[in-house]
């Protein structure tokens, strides 16, 4: 089909470009940008965490049926725009009483340096692209290897989240553990054997996502149980893997978790390790969320046994408050992350040769996640980190005072920087423990945790421990203050009062 009308070609020297915007219409707009976020993080504070409004309300407001524009628009009009929509109609994980999940507020300096990066622009798959950009990942990893107390010569780079970092290191574990070429002829190869994954009950969810991609299955998971305080049962895991391997399978990797996701368990690490060395098992471990508490004095003792694993995979965007994204793996041996990743001959990565990231990681094109870490890492230095994370950790600690002592809550964990508790109305105390009434307080739970995360007052989630829907409050929060978690307790108990007495009428 002929078109309509014959292109215009550009012009000679000035071309019209509809996304350009002048230096000056740049500093103008960017300027007035800068003043609106610094307004809406100063109300944030003052405001609800979440207006909780249903997906009909946002997409009104939104005009989400609307059609691509044929037409373009004004910029500062459409950052003004933007920037109101968002400030009405998000959840701020900034908030000092947001304590839901394990998600932590944006650091500013996280804030300036995403922008920062992305004006640079540089693509840290290769150092050619990203002279600067590479060395600075490179010397990230190595700071967060020495909070750890991880060897800092080991290979390592930046992810989008835990997920991600914990499927690099499953990745990594398969090229060591498989005795044939699993890169060439993958897990189903002429020579395979099955290979098994080994992970307590309590493991968060990427270890089915990660048997998954790597082509092992959900079946590969032995689920080890736990103690009574949600930790690995270490002798099951000896038995397990001695067991497999006397089938004929190959243990491929132990997942052991530092600071589990609903109440903050740290395995035996030290113990795992020991197994993992018997049996010649790779080691890893799940620091998304706790790994980077090893830095803080007074934390549990089995975080220091983190130095003997093969991988470890950690978060930044929880306990060092960067904004999202920003996950890291660590492999001890830096060849066998690259024997996974790279496909260049060996020979090209030697002596002085750079770093190129595409060579450890699945990515190909990779945006500069590390530039925000690294001002925040330079900001705060390790004093500063060793002294936000232990407050979150007191700030933690005194909740679950609060919470013991109060006659209508009930304590039931502390670990790390999260708590778990219920509300249980006064007259049912005595009976708590009978069949019928906790399968009430169950359904009164559940209906709190709602109606808190509808109220915009606090935000906070759940656990289930032992068969008891529970309340669960983690601090990785910059922002708050003890006033913050001296109001939870009155806030959680005037809205279990009120959903309670709806319940009684009501049922
Ligand atoms: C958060 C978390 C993950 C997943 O990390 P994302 O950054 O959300 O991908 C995995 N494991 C644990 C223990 C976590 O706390």
């Amino acid at each position: 089909m002929a078109p309509t009308s014959a292109p215009t070609a550009p012009a000679a020297t000035a071309r019209h470009v509809p996304l350009s915007m002048t230096g000056s219409a740049f500093r103008e707009v960017g300027h007035e940008l800068v003043e609106t976020i610094a307004a809406l993080l100063d109300g944030i504070p003052a405001g609800p965490v979440t207006r909780a409004t249903d997906p009909a309300t946002v997409r009104a407001a939104l005009d989400a049926a609307a059609p691509l524009p044929d037409h373009g628009m004004e910029p500062g009009e459409l950052l003004r725009d933007a920037a109101a929509l968002l400030a009405d109609h998000s959840l701020f994980n900034g908030h000092p009483k947001f304590f839901g999940y394990i998600t932590a507020p944006p650091a500013p300096i996280g804030i300036l340096g995403d922008f920062l990066a992305a004006a640079v622009n540089s693509n840290v798959g290769a150092w050619t692209l990203s002279p600067m950009a590479s060395e600075i990942e490179g010397q990230a990893v190595r700071w967060i290897a020495d909070l750890l107390g991880y060897p800092q010569e080991c290979g390592g780079l930046f992810v989008s989240g835990g997920n991600m970092a914990n499927t690099v290191g499953l990745l990594a574990a398969r090229t060591k553990a498989a005795t044939w070429d699993v890169q060439r002829h993958g897990v189903g190869g002429p020579d395979a054997a099955p290979l098994t994954v080994y992970a307590s009950a309590e493991t968060h969810t990427w270890i089915q996502k990660a048997t998954e991609i790597a082509g092992l299955g959900t079946d590969a998971i032995r689920w080890i149980p736990t103690d009574a305080g949600q930790r690995m049962d270490v002798g099951a895991l000896r038995v397990a893997i001695l067991a497999d391997r006397a089938a004929g399978m190959i243990p491929m990797m132990v997942v052991g978790t530092a600071g589990s996701v609903s109440t903050g368990a740290v395995d035996a690490l030290d113990e795992i390790a020991d197994v993992c060395e018997e049996t010649g098992t790779w080691f890893h471990v799940d620091g998304a969320y706790g790994a980077l508490a090893a830095a803080v004095p007074g934390t549990p003792p089995a975080l220091r046994a983190m130095r003997r694993a093969d991988s470890v995979a950690t978060d930044p965007h929880k306990w060092l408050y960067a904004p999202l994204e920003a996950g890291c793996a660590l492999v001890r041996d830096a060849d066998v992350l690259r024997r996974t990743f790279s496909h260049h001959p060996p020979y090209y990565h030697f002596g002085t040769a750079a770093t190129n990231f595409v060579d450890f990681g699945p990515q190909n094109s990779r945006g500069f996640r590390a530039l925000k870490v690294w001002l925040q890492l330079r900001q705060a230095g390790r004093d500063g980190y060793v002294q936000m994370i232990g407050d979150d950790i007191r700030l933690s600690e005194r909740l679950h005072t609060l919470v013991e002592v109060h006659p209508e809550l009930e304590a039931v964990t502390q670990a790390l920087s999260i708590t778990t508790f219920r509300f249980i109305p006064e007259d049912l105390r005595a009976t708590a423990s009978r069949a019928e009434t906790a399968e009430y307080l169950n359904t009164l739970n559940q209906a709190l945790l709602d109606r808190i995360q509808r109220s915009g007052e606090a935000f906070v989630s759940n656990a289930i421990v032992h068969g008891q829907y529970l309340l669960r409050a983690c601090v990785v929060n910059i922002n708050t203050t003890v006033a913050d978690i001296d109001a939870l307790p009155e806030i959680v108990v005037r809205l279990g009062r009120e959903v309670d007495g709806g319940l009684r009428v009501g049922g």
